[in-house]
């Protein structure tokens, strides 16, 4: 048996939360293991493999001898690439100093945070958040501020909500659009409205998350930073792990002004220095080349979100919207708090989801850790009989409950 010696561990590192959508699907690989059949909803990674001519360019890149350091911010080739796709798909213009590239975008925005964020720095995080946002905020010592938003609104903050949660103290916003957890998609005239609003405050700083920008099922991508005002501003992240199915190659970017990249890069510079030199290489590849594996996974993912919107909204006390990108739903499931089967109550989202887990054996994961208590998300990247059995077993399971 070892010693708990775990008091010895830092403040810091004592009051950072765990990521609650690892842990849910560490949990059911431990069930699995066990000989449980377990269904993994919880984790968000396309169920696609890296499409074969970026994988045939890590190798080429193997077969050339690119495995030494690379510059901090990232790999020449790459950063070309970045800046070619933003001019292209964006129609945003950045220089070679405005891109770094770092162990996915989890690090861009760990690196933004760290960066910015002093103690009295307010953040403002719209709510449903991804899960990270709000733990990189505290640990970067600044002050998260949640503004939620309901599903009657699509989970989309609006304009009118942020002007009023803004004080002297705001410095940075962060949101993801098409957004984790939620899929909601902001329209170019709702990122416009939110612009104008930021117009009246120079000095706030938005970090927009754009990693779902391919997995979208509706109108064109918006970038924020190329609306009106807010190119100097706007810190745009992206990578390569959902569009190009490429989550365990841990790229991801961020374009920004100048000033903040540099800052990010000195930091990345004493932490962990440049991102895995074969990988850029062929995430330069990716970058380059037609998007149609990009666009076929997309396809795939938005005929799966009809069949889950038509099923979940099959099971009684359900709510669910229509999620507009990216691979996630997230139903109110509110209806079952305070009900019983007899032999198990279910309190709130977090025990919703350890019911389903231990007894229909479905990972998903508590909206508690988006920010939002009466909602689960389920991730439907997994094939449509897998997702057919999932919603099978949680509704059979929750017919038992009154
Ligand atoms: N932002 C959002 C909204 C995400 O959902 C994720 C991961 N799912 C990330 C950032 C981090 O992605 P990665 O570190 O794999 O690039
Ligand atoms: N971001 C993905 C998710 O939301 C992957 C897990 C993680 O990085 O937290 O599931």
């Amino acid at each position: 048996m070892t010693t708990d010696n775990s008091h010895f561990l830092s403040d810091q590192i004592k009051s950072l939360g765990e990521s609650a959508t690892l842990k849910m699907s560490a949990l059911a690989r431990e069930l699995g293991a066990q000989g449980k059949d377990v269904i993994s909803l919880s984790i968000g990674q396309p169920d696609f493999d890296t499409p074969e001519h970026i994988k045939d360019a890590a190798k080429e890149a193997l077969d050339k001898g690119i495995t030494g350091y690379t510059p901090v911010p990232g790999l020449v080739k790459y950063r070309e690439a970045i800046i070619n796709k933003l001019k292209r798909e964006n129609g945003l213009e950045y220089n070679m100093k405005q891109i770094v590239v770092s162990n996915g975008a989890k690090q861009c925005i760990a690196n933004i945070c760290l960066a910015l964020l002093n103690s009295t720095d307010e953040v403002i995080i719209f709510t449903p958040y991804w899960v990270s946002y709000i733990e990189i905020v505290k640990f970067a010592g600044g002050i998260p501020v949640t503004l939620k938003a309901p599903i009657e609104n699509d989970f989309k903050v609006s304009a009118e909500q942020l002007r009023a949660a803004i004080t002297n103290d705001t410095k940075l916003i962060i949101f993801s659009s098409p957004c984790n957890p939620t899929g909601s998609v902001y329209t170019k005239p709702e990122l416009e409205a939110i612009a104008a609003v930021l117009r009246d405050h120079k000095d706030i700083f938005v970090v927009s998350d754009e990693i779902y920008e391919h997995i979208n099922f509706g109108d064109p991508h918006t970038s924020f930073a190329s609306l009106e005002g807010m190119y100097h501003r706007t810190i745009t992240v992206n990578g390569m792990s959902k569009g190009f199915a490429m989550t365990g190659w841990r790229l991801g970017y961020m374009a920004a002004p100048e000033w903040i990249a540099s800052a990010c890069a000195k930091i990345q510079g004493q932490f962990t220095s440049g991102a895995s030199a074969f990988g850029q290489y062929a995430a330069a590849v990716a970058l380059d080349s037609d998007l149609g594996p990009t666009r076929a996974m997309t396809a795939e993912f938005e005929k799966r979100k009809h069949m889950m919107i038509e099923l979940l909204g099959d099971i009684p006390g359900f709510k669910v919207n229509d999620p507009q990108g990216a691979f996630y739903i997230f139903p109110n499931v509110s209806h079952y708090f305070g009900k019983t089967n007899g032999s198990d109550t279910i309190i709130d989202a977090d025990s919703f989801a350890m019911e389903i887990l231990n007894n229909a054996h479905v990972a998903l994961v508590s909206g508690s850790a988006f920010g939002n208590d009466n909602c689960v998300r389920l991730s439907y990247a997994a094939s449509e009989d897998t997702l057919r059995e999932a919603v099978k077993r949680i509704k059979t399971f929750l017919a038992d409950f009154t």
